[in-house]
């Protein structure tokens, strides 16, 4: 066949993100750049093929506090079979519905397949693997990307698979068709920023795709709309965050979260208006890091989306940040309700401000205090995300967190507690005192200094949260029951 032509070119792309209750964003922006380029496009995505997301979240019982205290204990018997079943593949596999979405895939990529681009995280590594050596077999070349391949050592690990030809982990906005091309006419890629091959010297990939403005409408028509519980484009109008500097946060260090930048209002509203328009919806979930970044976005957003979509409803993440005007006062926050914003998702992370300050999260204890009591005012579903774990806790920071989350339980309709972990790249790795290294395993400070306290009222926290996350989501707010 002649590979001078994009029209004759067959190019799959495999979404093996079956966790979400909508399709990838970045699934919709490949697609819209390959089939621009003129390449015919096949998108395999799991919903597709029968498999259904997982719930993220749900209403609790008693018996779901019990297995969080298990997950929390610090107990070295119990704490050791934790990261025994977590590092045996099978059981984390059957458990993600793997094996099921292997034989999707496979099953899925017709014998004419010229090319396969898979877009993963490396939590799926065993499933590309799989995929990649049986399309070797079939002489189907593979080419892998991510957020997370700015990592070389992630890089080394995929492009050690067999049939795996490059990896990507760079911001491709700008060059995508033009690669892939180049790819056909066996030229060198890898002079592309962050393109990656076996026995080429690797570097650390700097490019930042700064013209968010030229990004086109994604294209979400090759998704199973009609399998989703709900119609809900994904959306985001800035790459990063404005804030950028806590230092767990695995968000800003990845390929596309790296540093902060937005579309203009006009191009943010006119695209909404496309995508409410192509996928016949008025349900949007904004996956900014911080929507609340650039506060004219955020005002335009509040004022336009009802001008632009009839009824719109809305869930988005937001920063409690430090600003004057950070656009999450009371007032702002109604303006935002009657503009269809039914759920909003914040990190709250802890109530202690010597943590807070320590971990450099930009805020204030009583800042977060007046806005989860705004957000409530308002009637906006509001979730958090907490952990607990954080170096040097000790019992007191505990008991302020355990205090605010007692004082303002009816604020939350959700709250997402997890045990602190580190993430590569992340700055607390490069802070972490020789002491704290030692007491460190699987990604996590097991805290040696869990006094009566300390426990008291870590079970304190966790019985609140139980209690918050039993009840029924408020009515608006369905739309996104089970997805954030
Ligand atoms: S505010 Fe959120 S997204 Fe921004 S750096 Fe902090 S944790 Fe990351």
């Amino acid at each position: 066949m002649d590979k001078t032509q994009p029209t004759n070119i067959n190019v799959t792309l495999v979404d093996l993100n079956n966790f979400a209750h909508y399709p990838t964003l970045s699934m919709g922006l490949l697609a819209r750049y390959i089939r621009d380029f003129g390449f015919n496009l096949k998108v395999i995505s799991p919903l597709s093929n029968g498999i259904k997301s997982r719930k993220r979240e749900k209403v609790e019982t008693i018996i779901d506090y019990y297995k969080t205290r298990l997950i929390f204990s610090q107990l070295k018997s119990i704490r050791r079979l934790i990261t025994i079943a977590e590092s045996i593949p099978l059981i984390k596999e059957r458990f993600l519905n793997k094996g099921k979405l292997y034989k999707a895939v496979i099953s899925a990529i017709k014998p004419d397949t010229d090319l396969v681009l898979i877009s993963t995280y490396n939590e799926n590594y065993s499933i590309c693997k799989k995929i990649s050596e049986y399309l070797h077999k079939k002489g189907i070349p593979v080419i892998i990307g991510g957020p997370a391949f700015n990592d070389l050592k992630q890089v080394d690990q995929f492009l050690d698979i067999t049939g795996v030809s490059y990896v990507i982990g760079s911001e491709i906005d700008n060059y995508l068709g033009q690669m892939l091309f180049d790819f056909f006419q066996e030229k060198d890629i890898t002079s592309y920023p962050g393109v990656y091959t076996k026995g080429v010297k690797k570097t650390p990939n700097s490019y930042i795709f700064k013209e968010l403005d030229q990004l086109p409408v994604p294209d979400f028509t090759d998704f199973a709309w009609d399998k989703y519980p709900n119609k809900i484009i994904p959306y985001m109008t800035g790459r990063g965050c404005s804030w950028g500097k806590c230092n767990f946060c695995s968000d800003v260090v990845l390929v596309n979260g790296r540093s902060y930048r937005s579309q203009t209002k006009e191009k943010i509203l006119s695209d909404l208006k496309a995508l409410s328009k192509q996928i016949d919806t008025h349900i949007i979930a904004f996956t900014d890091l911080k929507l609340n970044s650039n506060i004219q976005v955020w005002n335009a957003l509040i004022d336009g989306l009802p001008k632009i979509i009839e009824n719109p409803i809305w869930f988005c993440s937001v920063h409690v940040d430090d600003r004057n005007k950070n656009g999450l006062d009371f007032e702002t926050l109604k303006k935002a309700k009657e503009a269809g914003l039914t759920r909003m998702s914040f990190g709250l992370e802890t109530a202690s401000q010597r943590l807070l300050d320590d971990m450099k999260k930009g805020t204030t204890v009583a800042k977060l205090d007046a806005f989860v009591n705004a957000a409530y005012k308002a009637g906006i579903s509001l979730r958090a995300t907490m952990f607990i774990g954080y170096r040097g806790e000790t019992a007191q920071d505990l008991k302020e967190t355990y205090e605010f989350l007692l004082k303002n339980q009816h604020c939350f309709e959700r709250i997402k507690a997890c045990r602190f972990q580190m993430y590569d790249m992340t700055p607390i790795l490069d802070e972490l005192t020789p002491q704290e290294r030692e007491q460190m395993f699987a990604r996590q400070i097991n805290h040696l200094y869990a006094t009566k306290d300390y426990i008291k009222y870590k079970k304190g926290i966790l019985k609140v949260v139980n209690k918050i996350n039993s009840k029924r989501l408020n009515e608006a707010a369905r739309a996104f029951d089970g997805v954030m």
